[in-house]
C-alpha cells in the first residue's frame, strides 16, 4: 500500500531527539548525544522507546575495531533490542502480520530488501544484498537511531519486528534478537542430533553457553564445552555442560578424546572463533560426525588436514546469523523452556546508557557474559 509522503503522521507530540551512546571512534568511549529522530513515521515503520539492550559479541568487535564498516562512524551499537512503541507509520504490522499499535511491545533486529537474489530466489534472507542493522545506519545521517544504545529507535518499514509475549522477558527477547537466533539456526544447520549423541561446543561466551543448553534440551547425552575463562566454564556446568575443557589445561583435542573414549564427538560446534577452531574441530569430530561453524568472523585460521573430512567422512557446514524465523523460534524456545535452565544467569544487572562504555570494557576483557543496558536508566 502506498501513501502520500502529505499524508504521513509527523510526530509533533513526540520526542524530537534522542540521547544515544555514541561510537566516533573504535577503542574510544562511547559519547552520550542527543541525535534527532525522523519527523515523519513512514509506512510500516516504529518508533519505539527501548526498554532493555544486551550486548552481542559483534558490539564488541565493532567497538575494538577487530569488524569495521568503512564510513559508518559514527554509530549506535546494539542490535539484540526490545521496546515500546510509542507511534508508528500507516499499515505498521509485524513479520507474522499482526497489526502493531503504540504501547505494543516489540523486538526487532535486521532488515531485509525482499527483491534481491538472495530473498527472492534463495528465500534466504541472511543473503539479502542489502541486509541492514542499526549499527549500519551512521548516526549523522536520516533516520541517524535506529540501534540499541539509544532511549529511541526508529524502526525502518523493511526491519523484521516481532510481538513479544509477556513470557519472555526483555533480556531474554534481546538476546533472542541475535545471540540465541544465531545459536537455533546452527542446530538447524547441522542436521539431526540424534538423542543420546555427544555434543562439544568451542567456546564459552553467551553463544557457547546458550548452546550448550540447547543441546542439552536436544536430547545430547554428553554435551562438552571448551573455553576459559574458569567462571565461564562454570557458568556452563549450569547450563548443562557434563564436561568442561579448559584450552590452558593442554591441547584440547587430546582433552575431549579422552572424554569421549577416544571416539570424539559427533557434533562440533564453533561459537569461538580462534584460530585453532578449524583443526581442533576437525580433530575431534567422530567418525562421521558433523561440524558447524558459526563464530569463525576472522579472516583466517589455522590450517587443516582435508584428508581427515574425508577420512572421517565429516559433515561441514556454515551458519551464519539467523532470520526471523530463528528469530521467532528463539522466543518459542524462551517461552516453551523458560524453567529449564537459569537463563537469568547470563545477564549482568541492567546499568543506564551512561555506563555503557564501562559494559564493552567488562564484555572486553570476558569479565560479564551478556551486559544489559536500560536507556531508561
Ligand atoms: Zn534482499
Ligand atoms: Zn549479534
Amino acid at each position: 500500500m502506498s501513501v502520500p509522503t502529505t499524508e504521513l503522521p509527523t510526530i509533533a507530540d513526540l520526542p524530537r531527539t534522542t540521547r544515544a551512546a555514541v561510537l566516533t571512534a573504535h577503542g574510544e568511549p562511547l559519547t552520550l548525544q542527543d541525535l534527532p529522530l525522523p519527523s515523519e513515521i513512514e509506512p510500516g515503520a516504529a518508533l519505539v522507546r527501548i526498554a532493555c539492550t544486551t550486548l552481542c559479541g559483534t558490539d564488541i568487535e565493532i567497538w575494538e575495531g577487530r569488524m569495521t564498516f568503512p564510513g559508518m562512524l559514527p554509530m549506535v551499537l546494539g542490535h539484540e533490542m526490545v521496546g515500546e512503541i510509542v507511534a508508528t507509520g500507516p499499515d505498521a504490522r509485524d513479520a507474522l502480520g499482526r497489526p502493531l499499535a503504540p504501547g505494543d511491545r516489540i523486538g526487532w533486529s535486521e532488515s531485509t530488501c525482499g527483491e534481491c537474489h538472495g530473498c527472492v530466489v534463495l528465500r534466504e534472507p541472511v543473503a539479502c544484498a542489502h541486509r541492514g542493522y542499526g549499527f549500519l545506519q551512521r548516526a549523522d545521517v536520516p533516520p541517524f537511531a535506529t540501534a540499541g544504545l539509544s532511549e529511541y529507535a526508529y524502526v525502518t518499514p523493511g526491519a523484521a519486528k516481532l510481538l513479544l509475549p509477556a513470557s519472555v522477558k526483555d533480556t531474554w527477547a534481546s538476546m533472542a534478537g541475535c545471540a540465541a537466533k544465531t545459536v537455533l539456526r546452527a542446530f538447524e544447520r547441522a542436521g539431526r542430533l540424534r538423542p543420546g549423541s555427544s555434543v562439544v561446543v568451542q567456546g564459552a561466551g553467551a553463544l557457547g553457553i546458550f548452546a550448550t543448553a540447547v543441546a542439552k534440551i536436544s536430547g545430547a547425552g554428553q554435551v562438552i564445552t571448551v573455553g576459559a575463562p574458569a567462571s565461564r566454564l562454570a557458568l556452563a556446568g549450569r547450563f548443562g555442560a557434563d564436561a568442561v575443557v579448559d584450552f590452558r589445561d593442554g591441547p584440547v583435542v587430546d582433552q575431549v578424546m579422552a572424554l569421549t573414549g577416544g571416539r570424539g564427538a559427533d557434533h562440533v560446534f564453533d561459537f569461538a572463533g580462534a584460530p585453532s577452531v578449524g583443526p581442533d574441530a576437525i580433530g575431534m569430530a567422530a567418525q562421521r560426525g558433523t561440524i558447524a561453524i558459526v563464530g569463525s568472523t576472522g579472516p583466517a585460521g589455522d590450517g587443516f588436514p582435508l584428508s581427515t573430512i574425508m577420512g572421517k567422512e565429516l559433515t561441514v557446514v556454515g551458519s551464519l546469523n539467523g532470520d526471523i524465523s530463528d528469530y521467532s523460534r528463539a522466543i518459542d524456545f524462551f517461552t516453551a523452556f523458560a524453567d529449564r535452565f537459569p537463563w537469568d544467569d547470563l545477564f549482568s544487572t541492567p546499568v543506564g546508557l551512561a555506563d555503557a562504555s564501562t559494559k564493552i570494557a567488562d564484555m572486553h576483557h570476558l569479565d560479564e557474559v551478556k551486559a544489559v543496558i536500560d536507556p531508561r536508566l
